[in-house]
């Protein structure tokens, strides 16, 4: 264990630092915890010195850091930031409203499994080979990036090839946040302006690379019999997760906002030295603010629309190969945002929101808290668990097991390895590695393979302990357990 970390006990640590802040880590003993992140952590926490001298009352009241902390650029990502007086855009991360979707369908995993091969080919073709078909007229993308979900599905004529006509209505109260309002979406005129048929046209809907996933799963085991009851998570049960981002909005709302805080700088101040640099909650910084929170509730929204249209994509796929199905939204929870109130912001990079009984009063989810999802790797166990609104996470919990590996280190597994992981494991990815033209292509091949072995189940945290962890400590507790049945990875 990093001889910075104190135990408190088997699921606490905490990191003493020079300004007395709390900073407190929920993890078991098996979790592992890079050295590196922590380091990140204490050059964050320079940030406080940065606070003090910006604006009067502004600073850093706590820092919580979920299981799955690892080292991000600039920030860890799993870390959850509380400041007063003070918007750090950096502390949400590039990819804004970065989340999971969970849908519940109506079909078992014994009618989906004989059809997987014919499925692969149908979600290839629908998610890489141009087989999807979401038409949004310039109206629709404008409500979508003003508006969220119901502006989208309140604009024009709402229909696309799988949404029921109960999508429109009450499956808006298991997310979340159904939208986040903005006053203008003028950031994103060009995307709202291109008419369908447009490359642009392609851009929604899409994955976005990397860890980012439509996967279709199975209940493999449940730990809560009377909330999986409630959730409609009873073993067999197939369910579609959706991890996806804003694509290049978020990543141009806040490099916009970077622009700003940089050339307004005020100049009698010294830069910090993290590079971390906030919007204080003053008069002074308004026009800039005002015009990165339009921009961020555009690339919120737009992540909500896309988790949309990736289920339904789906589900599309599910009911061409396997016959009728339903599907119900059980959440959308959204792991890189951050929540005002009055002077107090809550920052997420990489956690997810992990209420109790408090936080979801009156709502669907009252009795047993927020659900959380997390997710493990395309080769492990995922889990759904229940929120108990932790005041020492700030109410959250991790988003997925964790990279336990740099980009990059993953590649030296062995060949073998990836070859007992596919002979396993069925992902769908924009190359068919069993078509032999393709698979006679070995510079090809290769470049392939090192992608999936960035991706593969030994570039993961081990589920277990993490999950093992949220319960121990109170944050969340083990509702069901998911097995993949089939990956779409982009
Ligand atoms: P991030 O939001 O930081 O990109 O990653 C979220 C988490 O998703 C990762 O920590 C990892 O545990 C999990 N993950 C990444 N790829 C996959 C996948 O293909 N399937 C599943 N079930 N989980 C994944
Ligand atoms: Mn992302
Ligand atoms: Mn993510």
């Amino acid at each position: 264990q990093d001889h910075r970390l104190v135990r408190v006990d088997d699921a606490w640590l905490h990191l003493p630092n020079r300004w007395g802040i709390p900073v407190e880590i929920c993890a078991g003993p098996e979790v592992p915890l890079e050295p590196a992140a922590v380091d990140e952590v204490l050059t964050l926490l320079e940030t406080a010195d940065t606070l003090a001298r910006v604006a009067p009352g502004a600073r850093i009241t706590r820092v919580a850091l979920t299981p799955d902390f690892h080292k991000g650029a600039g920030i860890p990502i799993g870390t959850v930031l509380e400041t007063e007086h003070a918007l750090l855009p950096q502390a949400v991360g590039n990819d804004i409203n970065c989340g999971m979707r969970l849908e519940v369908t109506s079909l078992q995993a014994d009618r989906v499994r004989p059809r997987l091969d014919a499925l692969e080919r149908r979600l290839r073709h629908l998610f890489f080979e141009g087989g999807r078909r979401i038409a949004l007229t310039p109206a629709q993308r404008e409500a979508l990036l003003r508006d969220g979900l119901p502006g989208l599905l309140l604009t024009g004529d709402a229909r696309w090839p799988g949404v029921q006509p109960e999508d429109a209505d009450d499956s808006l109260d298991r997310m979340h946040a159904p939208a986040f309002p903005a006053a203008t979406a003028e950031a994103f005129a060009d995307w709202i302006g291109s008419a369908g048929g447009t490359s642009h046209d392609s851009i929604i809907g899409g994955i976005g690379g990397g860890n980012h996933f439509v996967e279709l799963q199975y209940v493999s085991a449940v730990h809560d019999a009377r909330a999986a009851h409630a959730w409609g998570l009873s073993p067999g049960t197939v369910v579609v997760m959706a991890h996806s981002g804003s694509l290049s909005l978020g990543h141009q709302a806040n490099a916009t906002a970077l622009d700003h805080l940089r050339a307004g700088w005020p100049s009698g101040l010294p830069r910090p030295r993290n590079g971390i640099l906030p919007f204080p909650l003053n008069e002074r910084s308004e026009p800039a603010r005002r015009s990165y929170l339009d921009a961020f509730g555009n690339a919120a929204n737009f992540a909500l629309g896309n988790r949309f249209f990736l289920s339904l994509t789906m589900r599309a796929g599910l009911a061409a190969e396997c016959g009728e199905l339903s599907a119900r939204l059980l959440y959308d929870a959204p792991h890189n945002l951050f929540w005002q109130e009055g002077d107090r912001v809550v920052h997420r990079k990489g956690a997810t929101p992990a209420g109790g009984f408090a936080e979801t009063a009156g709502g669907p989810y009252a009795m047993w808290g927020e659900p959380v999802i997390v997710p493990g790797s395309m080769g492990a166990a995922s889990y759904v668990l229940r929120g108990h609104g932790d005041p020492r996470t700030l109410a959250s919990a991790c988003h997925g097991a964790g990279r336990r590996v740099p980009r990059g280190a993953t590649a030296r597994a062995g060949d073998d390895e990836l070859d007992a992981f596919l002979r396993d494991f069925r992902v769908v990815t924009p190359l068919d590695h069993r078509d032999p033209v393709v698979a006679r292509r070995s510079d090809v091949m290769a470049a392939w393979r090192r992608d999936l072995k960035q991706e593969a189940p030994w570039a993961y945290k081990d589920i277990g302990p993490v999950v093992a962890g949220l319960a121990a400590g109170g944050v969340a507790d083990p509702v069901a357990e998911l097995r993949p049945l089939l990956t779409v990875k982009g």
